[in-house]
């Protein structure tokens, strides 16, 4: 019978002493001189991580944070202003659905977060995870707070064989048993934080520093001997591959860009002008003919990207021109989303 108890005191006392210094965080000993991490700067973080790493994010969350210290400063920032400000960190979905949410707690909420799991839940673009991250951390409210460091400590603490996703539920319910317990238990935003900083600083994706480890001593997938085989997978599918052609036309120095619809990926940034994005590759023909403008377009060879959902290799034609576009400065193209960008700079390094 696992002694949850002395697991989690095991645990606490190691994040008493290594927790990571992170710019969003209030640390422990902070903690416990009673200062209270700010939900706007918790939720922003964990907005942002969500999709990309500790080191990466944490400029951008500094900027973010000078130029719009509160949650009303960002609800009324411009939408472009934030969209370029957010270049960089992908999924460019999460940049409207954050503007969405500074906005609705700015109007509906006074400026204040809401500090339940349930009323953050009901914030746009606010998912079940970001909801239970800002409730455990900024108001210390017992929610179980599972993103896939998490999966994987729980894999191993349990040695579950079942493979993920398949056992993501399982996963989630063995987190909340240590999280809620009977009487409940104290001190949830630093659990939460806790378990984070264990599986991204020891328990470790591909090795495990087993001999560090607080919980060793309860941990099943320690025991077998082969830690880093848990979680189980199945063999994942393939990632669909798409092609398309993105057009770098000049006039002297300025590079023709155009705004992308509202809608969809990449919605409302500005970008290169490209192709449709499709199963089967361009011929030159089909590229030349879905050209933006006449010209005599020279193919500069393709670069890669991948999505969330799918790769993308995307052949990258140029020419000199004119015609209504969004006439920018080479200077300002390093604020393109990172698809345009790499385009942009195989045109500069292959000119
Ligand atoms: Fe992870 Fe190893 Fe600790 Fe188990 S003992 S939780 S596998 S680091």
């Amino acid at each position: 019978m696992l002694d949850i108890p002395a697991l989690r005191a095991a645990l606490l006392a190691w994040y008493d002493v290594q927790a990571r210094d992170l710019a969003w965080r209030t640390g422990p000993a902070a903690g416990k001189a009673g200062q209270r991490s700010d939900p706007y700067r918790v939720w922003l973080s964990e907005v942002m991580l969500q999709q990309t790493t500790v080191p990466h994010a944490t400029p951008y969350f500094l900027s973010f944070t000078r130029r719009w210290p509160t949650v009303l400063d960002l609800a009324a920032a411009e939408d472009g202003d934030l969209m370029a400000a957010w270049a960089g960190l992908g999924y460019y979905a999460r940049a409207r659905n954050l503007l969405a949410c500074a906005r609705a707690v700015a109007a509906d909420h006074g400026g204040v977060f809401p500090d339940t799991e349930e009323a953050l839940r009901a914030l746009p673009g606010v998912g079940a995870y970001t909801a239970a991250a800002v409730a455990a951390i900024a108001f210390d409210r017992a929610a179980n707070v599972v993103d896939g460091n998490v999966e994987r400590v729980m894999a191993r603490l349990f040695a579950v064989e079942e493979p993920v996703p398949d056992a993501k539920p399982e996963l989630k319910r063995l987190a909340g048993e240590l999280v809620t317990g009977a009487k409940g238990y104290g001190r949830p935003g630093d659990w939460a934080q806790a378990l984070m900083d264990l599986g991204a600083t020891v328990c470790r994706p591909k090795a495990p520093l087993c001999d560090r480890c607080p919980i060793s001593a309860w941990c099943e997938g320690f025991k077998t001997g082969t830690p880093e085989t848990y979680p189980r997978k199945t063999r994942k599918a393939d990632r669909p591959r798409r092609f398309g052609v993105a057009y770098v036309l000049t006039r002297g120095d300025a590079t023709a860009l155009v705004r992308r619809p509202p809608k969809g990926l990449l919605g409302g940034m500005l970008g290169l002008p490209t192709s449709d994005w499709r199963a089967a590759p361009y011929t030159d023909e089909e590229a030349v003919a879905a050209a933006p403008a006449a010209g005599a377009w020279r193919d500069l060879g393709a670069v890669e990207h991948v999505f969330t959902h799918f790769s993308l290799t995307l052949r990258v034609f140029a020419a000199e021109g004119g015609g209504d576009f969004v006439w920018t400065p080479r200077e300002g193209l390093s604020a393109l989303p990172s698809v345009f960008l790499k385009a942009a700079l195989a045109t500069r390094r292959l000119l």
